[in-house]
């Protein structure tokens, strides 16, 4: 086994971005994962010539003008627009919430002043204070119609926590907004990677020697002294054999499907937000790539609790995990030559444009 600079755990973005910037730097880097495959869960499975994105949807978008350009290096963006579509019973509704969502809501609705005035009036009879949990951020934003309709449901089922036990700042991630508009997304930059997400990670790694199917843990074992320094992007508790307690992470397991058709949905995202469907969202892969193919592929969302057979996908960020994370925090900031990065070495629900800021950001401060 050579010796290296740096041994980077996990081929996900965020070691990915770090090895590439350590190589261009002359630092020699050795990349493992445990998974069959690099790019972690941005990773896309070919299927009937379908990318499809196999640890679920992910679609870029930032409005960080040093990651646009960055990841433009590497691959081509296409024009995807994220717009999802709800479905509560038989009710169809446009997200993110706007004057679209409004008006399918409450059909006398169909200017931005009837809009906020039928808003009011619901906030008003919920006299909400500063929303101290999700349920109450999302009444004093929204009212009790999109409430019950569009969030409640949904959000328990992803989390599987009531909407009163969980940290406001999630629902914030999404806009609300009096235009007639329909795009997820707030950012100025938005896109999926031209032929998926795998050439990106695959640029990003040229120059590292990687392997995959490769445990930490018994790699270590082995190879004590493989590297230098080590950048170690898994769960930060299972780093520490969960020595002060478990972090609470949600997982999606997801059902995937070939039909016989060439469009199922006609839309690449469709929120089931009913708490008796037990899937969250239904993902048609190809429309995020604008595909023609004769057949189509769809994967249902299940959301579950982790365990340690699954794949960690949301770090559960309330209180209680928060405090044992900064626990952790305190015993990763004394392990002399271990560096803690990405989603699972953080513990943030961190979004793909954010990964790379931050591993930009310690290449910056590790390497310059
Ligand atoms: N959300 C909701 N209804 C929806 C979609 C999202 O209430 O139809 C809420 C829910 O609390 C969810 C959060 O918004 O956890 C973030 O959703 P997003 O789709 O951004 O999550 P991700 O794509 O990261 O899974």
């Amino acid at each position: 086994m050579k010796h290296y600079d740096y041994l980077i755990v996990g081929a996900g973005l965020f070691g990915s971005v770090f090895a590439h910037e350590a190589t261009a730097r002359g630092k020699r880097c050795l990349v493992i994962d445990r998974r069959p495959h690099t790019g972690g869960n941005i990773y896309c499975e070919q299927i009937a010539g379908i990318n499809v994105h196999k640890y679920g949807a992910h679609i870029f978008h930032t409005s960080d003008r040093r990651v646009w350009e960055y990841v433009n290096r590497f691959v081509e963006f296409n024009n995807y627009v994220n717009s999802p579509v709800a479905r509560y019973k038989d009710e169809l509704y446009n997200l993110p919430f706007n004057m679209n969502t409004f008006h399918e809501l409450w059909n006398d609705v169909f200017t931005p002043a009837q809009a906020k005035a039928k808003i009011e009036s619901q906030r008003a009879a919920e006299a909400v204070g500063e929303p101290k949990n999700l349920e109450e951020q999302a009444l004093s934003l929204a009212g009790r119609d999109v409430y019950e309709k569009l969030i409640k449901g949904y959000t328990e089922k992803q989390w599987g926590r009531s909407c009163t036990e969980l940290p406001a700042f999630i629902i914030r991630r999404l806009p609300f907004r009096f235009t007639f508009d329909n795009n997820y997304f707030n950012d100025r930059w938005q896109g999926i990677p031209i032929g998926g997400y795998n050439p990106l990670t695959e640029k990003l790694l040229e120059g590292s020697d990687v392997l995959t199917d490769t445990d930490y843990f018994a790699f270590r074992e082995k190879y004590p002294d493989v590297a230098d320094k080590t950048l170690f992007t898994g769960m930060i508790d299972e780093y520490f054999r969960f020595s002060l307690g478990h972090l609470q992470y949600r997982t999606v397991r997801f059902e995937t499907e070939v039909l016989d058709t060439d469009n199922y949905q006609g839309n690449a995202v469709v929120n089931y937000t009913e708490r008796s469907v037990p899937y969250t969202r239904i993902i048609e892969h190809k429309h995020f790539e604008f595909g023609k193919q004769e057949k189509t592929v769809i994967s249902r969302e299940y959301p579950e609790e982790w365990n340690a057979s699954l794949e960690p996908y949301y770090p559960v960020n309330d209180k209680t995990n928060d405090a044992l994370y900064a626990r952790y925090r305190a015993l990763a900031e004394r392990e002399k030559g271990v560096i803690f990065g990405g989603r699972l070495g953080s513990y943030r629900y961190y979004d793909m444009d954010k990964v790379i800021a931050a591993a930009l950001a310690l290449a910056d401060s590790e390497l310059n």
